[in-house]
């Protein structure tokens, strides 16, 4: 439910910063769906506007039925049922692609990303929302089956293995990045440079405004739904935020979240209420965004000194919100009323 209050007040601050829905043949397109477990909204103006709206959501919906492990068709769901046996599994290039990306940055990452999770959320029953903590002895058991290092792909044949029965492959971290991703670039060829997806906590800016100045994207408070962290102005870029409060349960007076620390199989508790990455690449900015959760606030900053391509918004549990300089122009901090102090983080 505070999910979908929240999506209500992103599109409500959308609609007052003036990113209203047009209806078709008013300045644009606007289409709202239901894909990957939350509400999509995708909006275009210019004359390509209807075209690229359905393109975008015809793909967004291609993707789901590849990358879901909840639909028991999908080639993810095809994978996991055959871990642990001899033979490989033949895949579509895009899921390759992303298999190979999402390992290789968990590496860059020492573990903080795993997409073989999967075993870990069942436990905690965030797949089925019957939810229930997991004993030591069952998360003891399920850890060594979690370990994305080991997943064998095979780029040339087209095919990948999980090498252990029980493995299994969950991409809720980064699937929606990768068809934020994949949308963007159909809008594009369908000839449209004005548009905005918001694929649930990714929101993906191209061009701008048809007004010609920059997307405007409310980042929400992680404590209060009814209030922001700020104002960020895009263009050409995806934010993505990942945090606790997303998606949780309560038990004796303690929050379990769904974003879960792979070292330890608990939710992540790292210092940080949210994350939220800026960058042109909407697969980066999802993947980062859930790692960088899990890593921490020293770790997440130490990464961004060493690597290019991505800013952050980091809120701490101490109140401190971070904001990396390449933001320092483009996120207006608006969280004075919900207590916290801003700081700009420098290379
Ligand atoms: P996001 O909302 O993009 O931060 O992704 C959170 C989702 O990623 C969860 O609901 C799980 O499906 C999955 N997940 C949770 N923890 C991890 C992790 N440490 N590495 C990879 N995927 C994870
Ligand atoms: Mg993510």
């Amino acid at each position: 439910m505070k999910r979908f209050f929240s999506l209500f007040l992103l599109l409500l601050l959308l609609l007052c910063s003036g990113c209203s829905a047009p209806t078709v043949g008013d300045t644009g397109t606007f289409n709202e769906f239901f894909a990957m477990d939350t509400i999509m909204r995708v909006t275009v103006h210019g004359d390509a506007g209807e075209p690229a709206a359905s393109a975008a959501r015809e793909e967004i919906e291609r993707l789901e039925k590849l990358l879901s492990r909840t639909l028991p068709d999908s080639q993810v769901s095809q994978l996991n049922a055959h871990a642990g046996e001899e033979d490989a599994v033949a895949l579509e290039g895009d899921l390759i692609s992303l298999l190979t990306f999402a390992r290789s940055l968990s590496a860059d990452l020492d573990d903080a990303l795993d997409i073989t999770i999967a075993p870990v959320m069942d436990a905690w029953g965030f797949t089925t929302d019957h939810h229930q903590i997991p004993t030591q002895a069952q998360l003891d058991a399920l850890l060594p089956l979690v370990d994305c290092q080991t997943l064998e792909i095979d780029p040339q044949a087209g095919t990948a293995r999980l090498p252990n029965a029980g493995m299994a492959v969950d991409l809720g971290a980064v699937a929606k990045g990768f068809a934020a991703g994949r949308a963007e670039s159909v809008i594009r060829a369908a000839g449209a440079d004005s548009a905005l997806l918001d694929l649930g906590r990714n929101i993906t800016a191209i061009g701008v405004k048809p007004t010609g100045e920059p997307w405007r994207v409310a980042v929400q408070d992680p404590q209060d739904s009814n209030l922001y962290l700020g104002v960020l102005a895009l263009t050409d870029q995806t934010c993505s935020t990942s945090g606790g409060y997303e998606r949780y349960f309560e038990e004796d007076g303690v929050v379990y979240h769904h974003i879960i620390d792979p070292s330890t199989g608990y939710p992540a508790h790292s210092g940080l209420l949210s994350v939220t990455v800026v960058s042109p690449d909407a697969l980066l900015a999802d993947a980062l965004s859930t790692a960088l959760f899990v890593a921490g606030p020293e770790r997440a900053l130490d990464y961004w000194r060493r690597e290019g391509g991505f800013e952050l918004i980091l809120c701490g549990e101490d109140g401190v919100v971070t904001a990396t300089e390449g933001l320092e122009d483009a996120f207006a901090f608006q969280g004075e009323d919900g207590g916290y102090t801003y700081e700009i983080a420098r290379r």
